[in-house]
């Protein structure tokens, strides 16, 4: 098909521009598999986007590990600059928008290892000797806005570095891609450390960070003010939330910045399913910030705080579950870090055809699985098949 086109650079642009499409059709399908994907390369349905049959799992693999990933990054830099100028990413609440960051181990093994894995030691429960397990972990980021949850990056972390740097280098690259198109970043307590702060101090972004034991000077600081500084009750649905909020903490040495520390004890009634005993469930949670009161009062903060959880749970869930986001299509640095990157980009195209395509009556009466479900069958209707 592409053998009478131009000189050898041109014939692997389309080539890699129609492996690319066969890609991002078997996330949009959310087939999980290149062998899955192989198995539809005879759908009269490529026909009409890449000419012809596309490749097998294989050449379809060593495309994906020789791509340059930020050309993937900068379609979803574009996607995300569309819904903005259609004015369909609203901030979640207090005008404010929010970049989460949070580490995520993909899979492990303890046979297959890559340039990019990371190594540990792992010993069985049977006390079998020690072995060696290789894993790949990223840090990701999404944003987050009212009713929409856009993954924008990930990172792999590299052998021998810590997740902290990891998210530096992505926390970079997000204020080089998207500089203005956040205000607060929330991560949990392993970035709670200085060089990341200051990382975002120099830039105008305020963090929320889950404070732990190990900023003991400051959580020792906090937890004495708190015992004679008044609190605060807030409820919200089943949840009371009683909180403290004192800023100007200056206890974090190797911060030099003042900061807020916010607590908040939550009780929460839940029903036990096997004894139908109403129970009260009491947690407690502390955060380390930037953000001034001024600019975020307590109650907004601890419903921002929370979001995080609400992205774990379901954003990581749904790209996990139903997008394959885990599946190493194949074991290369390279191809791990383009199809991570194809997931996101097919996750925010589906969700921002729900949200901009479908009618209201249609999005109620459906699930998400459903129009997933459609996509999918369209690839696998017989009538599509070229005959033999
Ligand atoms: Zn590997």
């Amino acid at each position: 098909m592409i053998k009478g086109i131009g000189d050898n650079r041109q014939r692997r642009q389309i080539v890699m521009e129609c492996i690319f499409a066969a890609g991002l059709v078997m996330a949009m399908g959310q087939l999980g598999s290149l062998n899955a994907l192989e198995q539809v390369q005879g759908v009269v349905y490529w026909r009409r986007w890449v000419g012809g049959k596309i490749g097998s799992a294989d050449t379809i693999g060593r495309g994906f590990a020789s791509t340059d990933c930020d050309s993937i990054r900068v379609i979803i830099r574009q996607i995300y600059s569309q819904l903005k100028r259609n004015k369909a990413l609203r901030p979640i609440r207090a005008g404010l928008i929010a970049l989460i960051m949070d580490g995520h181990e993909s899979h492990c093994s303890q046979k297959q290892c890559c340039g990019g894995c990371l190594q540990r030691k792992h010993k069985a429960k049977n006390n079998q000797k020690e072995r060696i397990e290789y894993y790949h972990r990223h840090v990701m980021a999404s944003l987050i806005f009212d009713g929409i949850c856009l993954p924008l990056d990930m990172e792999p972390q590299r052998p021998g570095e810590d997740e902290g740097r990891c998210a530096r280098r992505l926390l970079e690259r997000i204020l080089k891609n998207y500089p203005r198109a956040f205000d607060l970043i929330l991560v949990d307590g392993l970035y709670a450390r200085a060089p990341f702060f200051k990382l975002a101090i120099k830039h105008g972004k305020d963090v929320i960070a889950v404070l732990k034991d190990d900023r003991r000077d400051l959580l020792k600081d906090a937890r004495g003010l708190f015992k004679r500084e008044p609190s605060t009750v807030y409820q919200e649905g089943t949840t009371k939330r009683e909180c403290w909020d004192i800023e100007e903490f200056r206890s974090w040495d190797q911060l030099d910045y003042p900061v807020r520390v916010v607590r908040s004890l939550e009780t929460k009634k839940i029903k036990r399913q096997k004894t139908k005993v109403i129970e009260e469930q009491v947690s407690e949670w502390v955060w380390v910030s930037t953000m001034p009161k001024r600019r975020l009062g307590t109650e907004n903060f601890v419903k921002f705080a929370h979001e995080r959880w609400k992205i774990e749970n379901n954003g990581f869930h749904e790209l996990v579950n139903y997008w394959h986001a885990d599946h190493v299509y194949r074991h290369k640095p390279v191809a791990i870090e383009a199809f991570g990157l194809l997931t996101m980009l097919a996750y925010i195209l589906f969700h921002a055809f729900i949200r901009r395509n479908l009618k209201a009556i249609f999005r109620k009466k459906y699930t998400k699985k459903h129009f997933a479900q459609m996509i999918t069958a369209e690839l696998y209707h017989c009538e599509n098949f070229i005959p033999p």
